[in-house]
Parts: C-alpha cells; sequence; structure tokens
C-alpha cells in the first residue's frame, strides 16, 4: 500500500496499552469507537481486557481477525465478511493487510483516491497491497446528528467517568485527614494540657502535621487528575459542537452568525458548571453529613443539632436567590450573544458604516446592549455577593451557637471542653460546602441558559437528516430534477415553487430573472443544500437529500455568488476538501482560469498567504480562485451562480473558455447569470419569476423570445408586452432586467 500521509491523527502511546508493541490494538479500538460514535460505551476495565487479548503488532492478518471481531461485538458494531475490493458502498470499511497492517477507510476522493485513518495517521491512497482484505464497519447507535444537546453534554462529559471517580477519592481521603486537625486539638485540650504530657505533643503535632502535608498533596493530585480529564473533555466538546455546525443543513443556518458564535462558545460554561457540580456532588456535598455525624459522635445531639439547622438555613437562602439570578443570567447570556452578534457585524460592514457615517447609530445599538449585558452581570453579582455573605454569617453565627451550645453542655459534664474545641472546628467543616451554593448557583444559571441556546441549534436539521445510511453512488450521470418542488424562507419569507424542471445528463442550462426571481435558491435546491419543503430534488432519480452529502461535495461543484476564503495560503483553499493535487496539476488549473497572474505576481507564489475570509483579494480574484479550485476537483455536475460577476471582460473570456474545456467530457452544467456572454456556455435557457418558471427552451428561441419582447406576468405566464395606454394590460416586465448586454 502507498499511503501518503498528511496529518497525524492516531495516539501513538496510550497509557491504557498494556505494552509498546500493542500500540496497533489501541489504536483500533479507539477508532472503533469513533466510528461507532460510542464513545464510552466500553469501561476502561473492559477496553484493558480487550488489550490484553490483542495480538502483537507484528501477527499476520488471521491473529487480528478474530481479534477485531471480538471488538466490534463489544463496541456494539456489525462487520460485513471479509472483501478482496474496496467498495465505497461499504464506507467506512476496515483495511487489513495479510501481514497484520490496518486502517480505517473513511472516503474516497473525485480523484479516486481512498482517505484513509491509520496507526501512523491520516492519509490518501491510491492502491492498496496484494492481499488486502475489506470490511464494512456498520454502525448501530444513535447517529450524532439527532442527539440532543443534553445527551451529547451527557456523552462526551461521562465518557470517562474515572476523574469523577478518582477526584472522589481523593476527596474522601483529603477529609478524612482534615478531621486529623480537630481531633490533634481534642487530644491537645484533653491529654496535654491537663497532664503537662509535651511528649505526647511533640508526637500529636507530628503527626497532625503529616496529615496537612498529606492532605496538600491529595489536593494537587486531584487537581492534576481533574485538569487532565478537563482538558480531554474540552477538546471533545468543542470538536463535537464544530462538527455539529459544519453538518448543519445550509436552510437551518441561524442568519445571526454572532450570536451563533457566542451561542457555541457557551459550552464553556456548560463545561464549568458540569465539573463543579460533579465535583460537588461527589465530594464536598456528602461531607457535610460526614463532618456533622463525627459531632455527632464527638459532641452529642445537642452540638450536633447546632450545624443542622445552620446547614438548612443556608440551603434555604441559596434556594431564595435561585429563581432571581438564573432570569439575570437568562437575560445576561442574551445580551451578551447579541452584543457579539453586532460585533462580528460591524466589523465585517465597517466600509459600509464609514461610507455611509451609520457608525453613530450602530454605536446607540452597542452602548444599550452593554447597559443590559453590565445590568444583569451586576444583578448576578450583586444576587451571589448577598447570598455568600448571608452564608458566611451563617457559619459565624453557627460557631458561636456551637461554642455557647457546647459550652452549656460541657459544664453538664456530658462532653469535654477537648471535644467543644473540636466540634467547632468541624463545624465550619459542615458548612464550607455550603458556601459554595452561591456560586454554583451562579454558574448553573448560566449553563441553564446557555444550554437552552445550545439545544436550540442542536434541534436544527443536518445534512441527510433522518437517513439512517445515507446512499454513497459510486456513478453519477448528472440528470437533476425538481419534482413538485415548493421552498420559502421562513414561515413569511419569500419561496418558489417549480413543479417540473428536467435536466439531462450532459446538459448545459441557464437560469436567467430578475432579481429577487429566485434563481440562486433553485441552484442550492439542486447542490441539496437546501431541502424543500414539499416535492422532492433527484441526483441520477436518487432524492438528493439521501445521498451522502460527502459524495456530493465530490460530485457537484457549487461556485457561490459571494465566494468566501479562508485564512491561511493560496495553496490551502485551491486544495481546501481535495486530496494528491500536485503542484503543476494546480498550476494547470491556475493558468487557464488567469489565476496564474496572481501567483505570478506574488513573492510566495502559491504560498500567498489569504487573510481570514480572503481579506486582502479583490471579489475577481477570489472568484478566480474559487474557479480554480472547482476546476481541480472536476465535478460532474457544475453549479455556477453569477460566477464572473466581478471579472473584467478579459478575464471572464479567458474562464468561459476553460469553462468550455472543464465540461467537454459531458458534464452538467446549471449557470446562475445576468451576463449575455456567458451563455455561449449553455443549450438551453430556463427564464424564472418568484411565480417559478416562464420560459424554458433552447438558447436561442428563448433569447429570441426575451429580445422580442415576451414579458413575464405576475401570474407566471408568458404574455405580449402591454400596450401604453392600456392599464388593464399587465405591469410588471420582470424578463426585461433579466440580461446585462455583454
Ligand atoms: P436571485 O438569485 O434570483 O436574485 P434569490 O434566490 O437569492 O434570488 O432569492 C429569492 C428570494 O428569496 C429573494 O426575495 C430574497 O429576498 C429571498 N431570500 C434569499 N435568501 C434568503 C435568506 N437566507 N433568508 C430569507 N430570504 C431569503
Amino acid at each position: 500500500m502507498n499511503m501518503t500521509t498528511t496529518g497525524d491523527a492516531g495516539d501513538k502511546s496510550s497509557p491504557a496499552s498494556p505494552n509498546g508493541n500493542k500500540r496497533q490494538g489501541d489504536w483500533l479500538l479507539r477508532r472503533l469507537s469513533l466510528v461507532a460514535r460510542q464513545d464510552g460505551l466500553l469501561s476502561r476495565a473492559q477496553i484493558e481486557a480487550l488489550l490484553n487479548q490483542a495480538p502483537d503488532d507484528a501477527m499476520p492478518a488471521a491473529a487480528w481477525r478474530a481479534w477485531i471481531v471480538m471488538v466490534s461485538d463489544a463496541c456494539k458494531l456489525q462487520m460485513s465478511g471479509w472483501s478482496d475490493e474496496p467498495d465505497v458502498a461499504m464506507l467506512p470499511m476496515l483495511m487489513l493487510t495479510p501481514e497484520g497492517e490496518m486502517g480505517v477507510v473513511l472516503a474516497r476522493g473525485a480523484d479516486g483516491s481512498w482517505r484513509i485513518d491509520g496507526p501512523d495517521g491520516l492519509g490518501y491512497t491510491h492502491d492498496w497491497q496484494p492481499g488486502a482484505q475489506f470490511t464494512k464497519v456498520e454502525v448501530s447507535g444513535v447517529a450524532p446528528a439527532r442527539r440532543s444537546a443534553k445527551a451529547f453534554f451527557k456523552e462526551t462529559f461521562f465518557a470517562d467517568r474515572r476523574w469523577v471517580f478518582y477526584a472522589a477519592l481523593v476527596a474522601v481521603l483529603g477529609n478524612i485527614l482534615a478531621l486529623a486537625t480537630s481531633l490533634y486539638s481534642m487530644q491537645v485540650y484533653d491529654r496535654v494540657i491537663p497532664t503537662q504530657g509535651f511528649s505526647t505533643l511533640i508526637v500529636l503535632s507530628v503527626g497532625a502535621l503529616i496529615a496537612i502535608v498529606l492532605e496538600l498533596l491529595l489536593k494537587l493530585a486531584r487537581s492534576a487528575i481533574v485538569n487532565e480529564a478537563l482538558s480531554h473533555i474540552d477538546i471533545n466538546l468543542s470538536s463535537g459542537i464544530f462538527e455539529r455546525l459544519l453538518n448543519l443543513r445550509m436552510d437551518q443556518f441561524p442568519s445571526q452568525v454572532g450570536s451563533l458564535s457566542g451561542q457555541l462558545r457557551s459550552y464553556e460554561t456548560i463545561r464549568a458548571f458540569n465539573s463543579a457540580i460533579s465535583l460537588f456532588a461527589c465530594s464536598d456535598a456528602p461531607f457535610a453529613l460526614f463532618f456533622l455525624a463525627v459531632i455527632f459522635w464527638v459532641g452529642g445531639p445537642f452540638v450536633a443539632a447546632v450545624p443542622l439547622v445552620f446547614l438548612i438555613l443556608a440551603v434555604v437562602v441559596g434556594q431564595l436567590s435561585r429563581s432571581r439570578i438564573e432570569r439575570a443570567a437568562m437575560a445576561g447570556t442574551g445580551a451578551g450573544n447579541r452584543k457579539l452578534g453586532l460585533l462580528v457585524e460591524a466589523v465585517s460592514g465597517a466600509e459600509a458604516l464609514k461610507a455611509g457615517g451609520g457608525g453613530w447609530q450602530v454605536l446607540t445599538r452597542w452602548n444599550d446592549l452593554s447597559r443590559e449585558s453590565v445590568r444583569q452581570d451586576a444583578d448576578i453579582r450583586h444576587l451571589s455577593e448577598t447570598s455568600q455573605y448571608l452564608s458566611a454569617a451563617l457559619q459565624q453565627l453557627s460557631y458561636i451557637c456551637m461554642v455557647a451550645t457546647g459550652a452549656y453542655v460541657a459544664t453538664t459534664g456530658s462532653i469535654t471542653s477537648g471535644a467543644v474545641v473540636a466540634c467547632s472546628i468541624l463545624s465550619g467543616r459542615v458548612l464550607t460546602p455550603v458556601n459554595m451554593i452561591p456560586g454554583l448557583l451562579v454558574q448553573w444559571a448560566n449553563a441553564k441558559a446557555a444550554h437552552k441556546s445550545l439545544e436550540a441549534i442542536f434541534a436544527l436539521r443536518c445534512d441527510n437528516h433522518e437517513v439512517e445510511r445515507p446512499l454513497v453512488p459510486q456513478r453519477i450521470e448528472g440528470r437533476l430534477s425538481l419534482q413538485d418542488v415548493a421552498f420559502t424562507y421562513g414561515p413569511e419569507g419569500q419561496g418558489i415553487a417549480i413543479p417540473r424542471l428536467e435536466i439531462a445528463p450532459g446538459e448545459r442550462v441557464a437560469i436567467l430573472g430578475a432579481i429577487g426571481a429566485g434563481k440562486s435558491t433553485v441552484l442550492r435546491l439542486l447542490g441539496g443544500f437546501y431541502c424543500p419543503q414539499q416535492g422532492r430534488v433527484l441526483l441520477d432519480g436518487l432524492d438528493i437529500q439521501q445521498i451522502s452529502r460527502d459524495r456530493l461535495s465530490e460530485v457537484l461543484g457549487y461556485l457561490p455568488q459571494h465566494v468566501s476564503l479562508f485564512g491561511g495560503t493560496l495553496r490551502d483553499n485551491l486544495l481546501l476538501g481535495l486530496s494528491s493535487k500536485d503542484d503543476e496539476q494546480v498550476l494547470r488549473a491556475a493558468q487557464a482560469t488567469g489565476l496564474q497572474a496572481l501567483i505570478a505576481g506574488h513573492p510566495k507564489g502559491l504560498d500567498l498567504p489569504i487573510a481570514e475570509g480572503g481579506a486582502g483579494l479583490s471579489g475577481g480574484q477570489k472568484q478566480l480562485v474559487a474557479l480554480t479550485r472547482l476546476m481541480l476537483s472536476a465535478p460532474k455536475v457544475w453549479l455556477l451562480d453569477e460566477p464572473t460577476a466581478c471579472m473584467d471582460s478579459q478575464t471572464e473570456e479567458r474562464c468561459i473558455v476553460a469553462l468550455e474545456q472543464a465540461m467537454a467530457d459531458g458534464a452538467t452544467a446549471v449557470l446562475v447569470t445576468h451576463k449575455h456572454a456567458l451563455l455561449r456556455l449553455v443549450e438551453r435557457i430556463v427564464v424564472l419569476t418568484p411565480q417559478g418558471v416562464v420560459l424554458d427552451g433552447a438558447r436561442d428561441v428563448v433569447l429570441r423570445q426575451l429580445q422580442g419582447g415576451v414579458v413575464v406576468s405576475p401570474g407566471g405566464n408568458p404574455s405580449n408586452r402591454p400596450q401604453p395606454g392600456n392599464p388593464s394590460a399587465p405591469r410588471s416586465a420582470p424578463s426585461a432586467q433579466v440580461m446585462t448586454t455583454r
């Protein structure tokens, strides 16, 4: 197998690996549980047991095969039989060479290369080692796209519960050691002072010192364990949320990008709360009861009743401020997100703001939102500080009452004065967790608000929504059809309705229409980016929503009206999503489109740096980059939305020639344009209005009709241009605006 490794996705060493030579087994176990999307399905003990049975890395395929069956059973994956030939329909599939080398084959690139994830990282390969075998990995579990935010957090957070267990264990030991201080005081008062036993005092002091040092070490260990676990959780959470965002279907994308980024980032709040509450519930809170029991044991029921009463009082005080903190947090989070939204809007539209002099209006909105967010923050701070001060006051009161009750009980001779001192120290420990309640309440309220907005994002539909197993057709001919399609933007938004539109394989069609007629919308429907509320969009007779998005990205080349580039280099942008394209291929495509001038004119050539969003390149240059990338991907179906809108006539002409050549091998093309020059590429024209298709026919026939004065009535039927002076004739004539002359 000739594999090009492009990155390191494998964990080369693992604490779980019993020995170094089972690296492959450890890797496979991790990858399969990832494929199964069932992180946390296996307990640590199960993982260890499976790894102990894994063959050594040097063992041949036969030894691995039996183990793989064992692992797939444990991961609730079903494996089909082994096949000698890889097949796209089998993706994701496991590959095993006769020497026991293995990898998970994830996808097939448009250029025929296979994307493979192996113990040494991600890579691409064109040819397989002789004797390599393949088996399909079938997932039986809840598709991640259908998980709620709550389920996602639960799975990620408790995928590995060890950290909670260790943290709790350390807390238990630490708290037991903390007892030493109070017992030390008790012994000093009761045994050392009355008997002047200085040697006892030295022994006791050394013992107490050791206990304090041990407690410190345990706390440090707990912090290390929890931080390590939380770093993993953080990475998994952010990766899962970002993946979810990437998988959202385009028509589901919330329109407020800034607010959306605020909402997405709020997972940090949930993570912080989850870790705090887990530790609180597992380690701190139970110890309030434990210390209460010790007080009961040392000081008797009267003395123990005092901290119990104050414990209940402190919880009630926390509860009273809960709903107000929650309301303030909800409003504060909303204002914070809107502020972020405005910031993104102002930065991206800075030029328009300056040109139009609208800065002060945005500043007013910014100040309003700032005031709201600051007010809510201050409210939360005030509420939490109030309950914190109240808790502290209760703690002091508890101490005084405790000493008073203890002293009274001691005078009756039931307990010693040492016991009173010990109980008063322990009473502080009972109320310590209670002091954490106000802070936890604030975190909880913020996390609840964050959870609500994240849940709304998780409820949005993803690509291939509700499709159990998306189709991965290997051969695509490029037949497109819209059947009884109706699509609207939101309940009151504008939409389009197209009862029928057929585009044959290899056919090249231009969609014309006035602005707002719905041309771009049709293109997005044809690309499967939008799902119609009614009817179906078919590619080669298959519902496009059923075809895997990854496969669609390979066979459909979509050029949006507004091209977005990504921060990085020109090469990164040209090769986005493409594999195994060498510089020569890139330069050839650039030569064809005219991008070569940009590459040659910059000292860094293909490594020309591109700023975030493509800043630094003109609109026409961005279009050239996107068009060149499309040439490199050589799609079967081209969907081009005003591909040359920002180009000068010379560059446009060059691009038209390049497109003609690129489409010469029978590619299907749908082109939205206002430019006459581009019509050279097509043989058919469809004229669209918001009411639907009004003209559809051979290019020259439709052009003659348009030039001859056929107009499009609001009812959607072509009619003759209205005669002057005839008020009843249709007045709207959008077809006159469908083309520019060039
Ligand atoms: P065209 O490409 O023909 O100019 P579009 O397909 O972009 O038209 O838009 C068709 C109609 O849908 C327009 O009236 C436009 O206002 C509306 N529209 C387009 N995109 C959105 C969107 N994301 N949200 C709401 N309405 C939209």
